[in-house]
């Protein structure tokens, strides 16, 4: 007969690490999406290889003080659900208090941090989930964690890796919805020793889509807004002059946080139905606000997806939105000031 027996933590996290960190893009989406929620007004990401050598991520966020450092690396730990209730109106990126510790699992991780009351800094070191002990050190207000050797402990993903160029698309691709989903918030990224984006902060949000798409993108915005009372929508679509062979620049915000969605992009497509030549693809920017409990963000351990209660409603809403303003239009408006 064999015998039952229960995991040891460490395999735990480093299983848990096998849904939510895929590759170095996940690792980067995980710790961007932390800093948001730390409150930073400048988040810095830095990358090496790929991200397979290194990725650090700095903010200028709340921090931690060091007795609450080890509990960051712990599983199921987080500062985010005060409550038990909260988990039913989530209002940060993260709550489920799995990703540094399943990161730490898969890595050697090194955190520094210092919260704005601290005299001192804390810093915490993991290799493969082994912890050392918490030691002070020197460092400014706000979190660095930086990541080598990722899935040093696990060749079968390691060996998965793509080259190093493909690795810092999907990471350039995470930094660019985490930073389209923030304007407020300065975003640096370097790749190596070369800054591949200084993006100051902004409150115009067709400046942060021009930073990353252009002038031809972003002189084509046309801006959108519609408020059911429920459902908000604001941001843009572009004329249908300039448009994409494939559904990749369409950018779906709800509650700020990122998602893919397959029926609201059929309702962007329905939308633009008769403007486009079939296999264009409109291109959009979308941000959407809906009360939080019309919304379960928890079925996906990425939360790349999620789902409405009421999905039909909000495909109408994003459909209508868009007929509206098309038909209000000439195609051929811009972007005013303030936009
Ligand atoms: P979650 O984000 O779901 O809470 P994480 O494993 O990503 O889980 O992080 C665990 C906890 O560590 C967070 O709840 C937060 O309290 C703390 N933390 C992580 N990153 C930062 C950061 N950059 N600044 C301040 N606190 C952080
Ligand atoms: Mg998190």
């Amino acid at each position: 007969m064999p015998i039952i027996r229960q995991l040891p933590p460490n395999l735990v996290n480093q299983i848990a690490a096998g849904e939510v960190i895929e590759r170095p893009a996940s690792v980067v989406k995980e710790l961007l999406e932390n800093s948001v929620d730390a409150g930073a007004q400048r988040i810095e990401l830095l990358i090496e290889k790929g991200g397979t050598e290194r990725i650090r991520v700095s903010d200028d966020g709340c921090g931690m003080s060091a007795e609450q450092l080890p509990l960051a690396v712990t599983s199921h730990a987080t500062s985010k659900l005060p409550d038990d209730e909260s988990l039913f109106h989530v209002g940060t990126l993260g709550f489920r208090g799995e990703a540094l510790a399943s990161i730490a699992s898969v890595s050697h991780m090194t955190i520094r941090s210092r919260p704005a009351d601290a005299a001192e800094g804390a810093e915490l070191r993991i290799r493969g989930g082994i912890i050392d002990p918490v030691a002070p050190c020197g460092c400014p207000t706000g979190t660095a964690i930086e990541i080598r050797n990722l899935f040093f402990n696990t060749p079968v993903r390691r060996r998965f890796l793509k080259t190093p160029q493909t690795e810092r698309g999907h990471i350039v691709e995470a930094f660019t919805r985490l930073a389209l989903a923030n304007p407020r918030i300065h975003m640096v990224l370097t790749n190596g020793e070369k800054v591949v984006y200084d993006l100051p902060p902004t409150e115009r949000w067709a400046d942060r889509i021009e930073a990353f798409f252009g002038g031809e993108v972003s002189d084509s915005l046309i801006s959108l807004e519609s408020d059911d009372g429920q459902i908000r929508i604001s941001g843009y679509a572009c004329d249908p002059a300039v448009s994409r062979g494939n559904n990749r620049m369409q950018y779906l915000f709800l509650n700020g946080r990122f998602i893919r969605d397959r029926s609201l992009q059929h309702a962007l497509g329905e939308s633009y139905r008769g403007l486009l030549m079939s296999g264009r693809f409109p291109i959009a920017f979308l941000r959407m606000q809906i009360p939080p409990e019309m919304v379960d963000v928890n079925v996906h351990p990425c939360k790349l997806e999620v789902r409405f209660t009421d999905g039909g409603r909000i495909y109408s809403r994003v459909l209508q939105t868009l007929r509206h303003k098309f038909l209000s239009t000439d195609m051929t408006m811009r972007v005013g000031p303030g936009g």
